[in-house]
């Protein structure tokens, strides 16, 4: 997370408290069938950041064209967090556990959210996480350090995994971003004795496949869900609505290997027009689940619901 850390996700939310009023959390969940699973969208709330994250190495003109199109003109922007939960025969495997209570307070809800749907979060049986970052994996533990759901089975890329507990995590980290480092830390310990480490094609269960999708993070994975034309479970591979879908070469300030990520998107929008599988992104409008169309070099999310 370059330039990002919780300071100044912490001040872009108080701006963005002053700003304006806060919408309404969605809290009912969006579900439905895909193939053998049921798959089942919940909000964690959302984010508030700096538009600026947004394509910094844009030429300004047109990214600032693109974004007022999009209604996108404050300085900050409202990021939507969405999990994803799936219910298979004999498990409940949720996608990432969201924020918690220690990163931002427009985030963190999901245990609410999924309680208020009638969902016990002790029914849970595995957890997969795309990746380290707060607002996926913060979310692990409670205010005391203990597991939210103790008895679940983890899942962590052991490429994430290496990089979060190994020295390039803090190596030329300036200060304020050690946050990111100690709350990855402090979660990836928490699960340390219950924790599986998984690689690009392996099943968690029949149907439900680990992707390579690196650059957001070194060992960022995505989740590929057989049934119809396909579906993915794309984490922060796309993490905002108009701008990576119209110019996936443009960078994210918060990804850890800008290229890498650039080439990530590419081929993953290649993949969705083309095999028209379903998307579900963690920060696209939510419950930011929809398929992919191709025009020219571009492309377009079009929104399921
Ligand atoms: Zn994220």
């Amino acid at each position: 997370m370059p330039t990002l850390d919780r300071r100044t996700f912490l001040a872009a939310s108080a701006a963005g408290f002053a700003a304006r009023a806060l919408p309404a959390v969605a809290a009912t969940p969006y579900a439905f069938r895909h193939g053998a699973f049921d798959v089942t969208v919940v909000s964690d709330g959302h984010l508030v950041l700096p538009t600026t994250f947004l394509a910094p190495d844009a030429p300004l003109p047109e990214r600032d064209a693109i974004l007022k199109a999009a209604g996108q003109t404050g300085e900050q922007y409202n990021s939507p967090t969405n999990i994803t939960l799936i219910r298979t025969s004999s498990d409940l495997i949720l996608i990432d556990m969201g924020s918690g209570d220690r990163f931002m307070p427009t985030a963190g809800k999901l245990w609410d959210n999924l309680k208020a749907a009638g969902i016990d979060k002790a029914k849970v049986t595995k957890v997969v996480f795309t990746h380290g970052h707060p607002d996926h994996l913060w979310g692990t533990v409670d205010e005391l350090d203990d597991l939210v759901i103790p008895d679940a089975a983890f899942y962590v890329a052991s490429a994430e995994w290496d990089f979060w507990t190994g020295e390039n995590a803090t190596r030329g980290l300036p200060a304020e971003r050690a946050g990111c480092v100690t709350g990855a830390r402090r979660n990836y310990t928490a699960i340390k004795d219950r924790v599986k480490m998984i690689k690009a094609g392996d099943e968690i269960v029949s149907g439900l496949r680990i992707i390579d999708t690196p650059g957001h993070t070194q060992g960022h994975v995505s989740i590929e869900l057989a049934g119809a034309d396909g579906l993915i479970v794309g984490g922060d591979a796309l993490i905002d609505p108009v701008i990576y879908f119209r110019h996936p070469e443009w960078y994210y300030t918060g990804d850890h290997m800008p290229d890498q990520a650039a080439a990530t998107r590419r081929k993953l929008l290649d993949r969705l027009a083309a095999d028209r599988s379903k998307l579900i992104g963690f920060h696209l409008p939510y419950p930011g689940v929809g398929t992919v169309e191709r025009k020219d070099s571009a492309y377009r999310f079009v929104a399921s619901a």
